[in-house]
């Protein structure tokens, strides 16, 4: 078997017939490693050479893409996908191995890892690049930052978390594909495919929605939220909050952003009366333009915020909220 030298390994992950955002994201933390270890970045999935899906790397420049093919990958077992993972690692031989932290990364990834005698660093959030790079990931629910380091010996494996990393930063560029067929024996599959996870049913799905208009305890009562929801209406947004409005009931729970609610990356976020804490930043800091209202002009926010206005909510959310009917006519 031929090997392609030390490179990045990215495994990608299909929902809904698309590559998800998320595998984008540990795509962007691959070129940051990339660039500080001067080595090329490779992405695999499971698809047929043949899949469509393909068109849509084309362009984000993975110097080469692996289509993982066997008909006992159609359904997804743990199994199945760490044997084909560990078949292609052994050929590829890269030196670090990505992962979009999903729910099923979760369930295959430290085993594939201890394949290979290491274990996953899971749910990055950060990466300090570099010849050395530097881990960083939350510990006691975002109250504390570890920075991990790998010991230097066998392949280093980690899955990025969501939000931590921007798609659009992925880089462009042409790519070769080539596929890999996997040699899977039926009877080293011990689990039948089951119905995909899916996490508990929401009835809102922050993490899809393009603006985001999030409010804080700024907000001061839950009567006063109507203010807010009038310019997520005229926005066509959808309504997000910190903890405290979610625990006291004023918005329901699935509305959170932050380290113990929704990761979300829209590509406007609006704060209101937020002040920014570490715990609510993870959760929105890779939005693509954060746009922070708040009185106190050393509020932490306005270190994240593309856009600041410094004052206070109940004369600026109004006036804001006029001033878009007005220019959507
Ligand atoms: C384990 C753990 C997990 C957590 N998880 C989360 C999480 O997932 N999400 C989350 O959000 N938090 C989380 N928190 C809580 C977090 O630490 C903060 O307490 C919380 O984010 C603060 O919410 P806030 O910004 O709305 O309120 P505050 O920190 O009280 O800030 C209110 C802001 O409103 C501004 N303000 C007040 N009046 C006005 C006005 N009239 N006009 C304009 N601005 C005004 C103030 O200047 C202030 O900056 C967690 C904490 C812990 C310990």
């Amino acid at each position: 078997m031929s090997q392609s030298g030390k490179s990045i390994l990215v495994f990608l992950e299909i929902k809904n017939l698309q590559i998800s955002r998320i595998s984008w994201e540990a795509m962007a933390a691959a070129h940051t490693l990339a660039e500080g270890l001067g080595l090329p970045v490779d992405v695999a999935l499971v698809a047929s050479s043949g899949n469509p899906i393909f068109q849509h790397i084309h362009g984000k420049r993975p110097r080469k893409v692996y289509a993982i093919d066997h008909t006992l990958l159609h359904n997804y077992t743990a199994d199945g996908f760490t044997a084909a993972y560990a078949q292609l690692i052994q050929y590829a031989k890269p030196a670090y191995v990505v992962f979009p932290h999903t729910y099923q990364v979760r369930d295959f990834a430290p085993a594939l890892a201890a394949r290979f005698g290491q274990v996953l660093i899971g749910d990055v959030t950060a990466i300090e690049g570099g010849p050395e790079p530097v881990f960083v990931r939350q510990l006691l629910q975002g109250k504390l930052n570890g920075a991990y380091r790998h010991p230097g010996t066998g392949i280093c494996f980690l899955s990025v978390q969501a939000g931590a990393f921007r798609a659009d930063e992925a880089v462009h560029g042409e790519t070769v594909l080539e596929a890999f067929p996997a040699k899977i024996d039926a009877d080293r599959i011990r689990v039948r495919p089951g119905a995909p996870f899916r996490p508990s049913a929401q009835t809102v799905d922050l993490a899809s929605a393009q603006i985001l208009v999030s409010v804080g305890r700024g907000i001061k009562e839950e009567a006063n939220i109507a203010l807010v929801q009038e310019l997520a209406t005229a926005l066509g947004a959808e309504l997000a909050a910190s903890r405290p409005i979610c625990d006291a009931g004023w918005l329901p729970m699935e509305r959170q952003v932050g380290s113990s609610g929704q990761t979300v990356a829209p590509k406007v976020y609006v704060a209101i009366g937020i002040s920014g804490a570490i715990q609510h930043l993870v959760g929105m800091k890779a939005s693509q333009c954060i746009v922070a209202i708040n009185k106190d002009e050393n509020a932490p926010i306005f270190e994240v915020a593309d856009y600041g206005i410094a004052g206070d909510l109940f004369e600026v959310v109004p006036a804001l909220t006029a001033a878009v009917r007005k220019a959507k006519g």
